[in-house]
């Protein structure tokens, strides 16, 4: 599903292969590596993705999918546990990609699937503890620090 390198102590470069889900790719390589806390930055193109926008009137997510060719123009994310699922790596992403006609679309990441390349920078905090909780008033799962 990905290839990779650590280029510094903590901090791996990702090649995710062509065609793979970069959601389940990224979860996969925090698993491989044990990664609970830490940051993930990247780029990339698409062809099919699925996009959350969590309206806080009604604290109900809509999801959106897009069937269409485009360059992620950005890819923010960050990791963190539940304690309810602790040895599970929580991951939160969001991402801008853009068109054909370059106007860009975005949102909280559910899924994404490459096509042509997808380059990822991932940062273990390694000992740090970033647990989250549910906040009932946004409807969120925020950072317990
Ligand atoms: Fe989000």
């Amino acid at each position: 599903m990905y290839k990779y390198k650590e280029v510094s102590p903590d901090k791996y470069v990702l090649s995710l292969d062509n065609h793979s889900e970069i959601v389940e790719a990224v979860s996969a390589f925090c698993k491989e590596k044990d990664i609970f806390a830490g940051s993930i930055l990247g780029l990339g193109a698409i062809n099919e993705a699925t996009f959350r926008f969590l309206d806080p009137a009604t604290k109900q997510y809509v999801d959106k999918t897009f069937s269409e060719q485009m360059e992620i123009t950005n890819l923010t994310g960050n990791i963190s546990q539940r304690p309810e699922d602790p040895f599970v790596p929580y991951l939160h992403i969001h991402i801008t990609a853009s068109r054909r006609d370059y106007t860009c679309v975005g949102g909280h990441l559910l899924s994404a699937r490459i096509n042509g390349a997808c380059e990822l920078i991932v940062e273990n905090y390694n000992d740090a503890v970033l647990e989250r909780y549910f906040d009932p008033e946004t409807g969120l799962n925020l950072y317990k620090l």
